[in-house]
C-alpha cells in the first residue's frame, strides 16, 4: 500500500484511526467533512488556484511507495501552503506539510518550506523539516506499515480528542 501524508496525520493522531482509514472503513460524514474542507479552501482563498500550483508527488524509499498531493505551492519561493479550517493548531497539519517537505526532497528539490494557514484564528505556522524529523518519519514509514498491515484494529486510544472524531460512535459501540 502506498503511503500517503493522510495516513501520516491520521497515525499521528491515533493508530486505530489510521488503520480503519486504510482498511476502507469510513464513517458517512467523514467524507462530508473532506468535501467540506476542500470547499472551504476554495472559498477562503478563490485566487490560489491561479497562483499557484497543484503538484502531485510520489518516491519509492527503501521498498515503499509514497505519494503526495499538493494543493497550494509556490514553486518561485518553493512555499508550500496549506489552509485548516479548524480552530486548533494540530501537531499532525505540520507533520502533513512535513511530509511534504521530505517528498520534495526524495524529487530532488530542497529547501521547500511550509506554511499551515488557520483562518479562524488568523494565524500561520511556519514548517521545516529537521534533521532529527526526517529522521522520525523514517521510522514512522514502517511503524505506520506494520500498523495498517495487521489484522486487528489497534485499541481505541480514549482520549479526549475521541469525542470530535468521526469514528467516535463506531470505536465506542463495543463492536470492535
Ligand atoms: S474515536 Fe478515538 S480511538 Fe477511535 S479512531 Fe477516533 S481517535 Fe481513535
Amino acid at each position: 500500500m502506498k503511503i500517503n501524508a493522510t495516513l501520516i496525520n491520521l497515525y499521528i493522531v491515533c493508530p486505530r484511526q489510521c488503520w480503519l482509514h486504510a482498511n476502507g472503513i469510513n464513517m458517512e460524514h467523514t467524507s462530508d467533512i473532506v468535501y467540506d474542507g476542500k470547499l472551504f479552501h476554495e472559498s477562503s482563498y478563490p485566487q490560489r488556484a491561479q497562483k499557484y500550483q497543484e503538484v502531485e508527488l510520489s518516491a519509492q524509499w527503501k521498498g515503499v511507495s509514497l505519494t503526495g498531493k499538493v494543493d497550494f505551492y509556490d514553486r518561485k519561493d518553493k512555499i508550500i501552503h496549506e489552509i485548516k479550517r479548524g480552530n486548533k493548531i494540530e501537531e499532525a497539519h505540520e507533520w502533513q506539510l512535513k511530509f511534504y517537505i521530505w517528498l520534495f526532497e526524495l524529487n530532488g528539490i530542497e529547501e521547500v518550506v511550509g506554511k499551515v494557514e488557520y483562518p479562524k484564528l488568523r494565524l500561520t505556522t511556519d514548517v521545516y523539516l529537521s534533521d532529527m524529523e526526517r529522521k522520525l518519519l523514517g521510522e514512522m514509514i514502517p511503524q505506520i506499515q506494520q500498523t495498517i498491515a495487521d489484522e486487528n484494529c489497534p485499541p481505541v486510544i480514549e482520549s479526549k480528542i475521541c469525542k470530535r472524531c468521526s469514528y467516535f460512535e463506531f470505536c465506542y459501540s463495543g463492536e470492535v
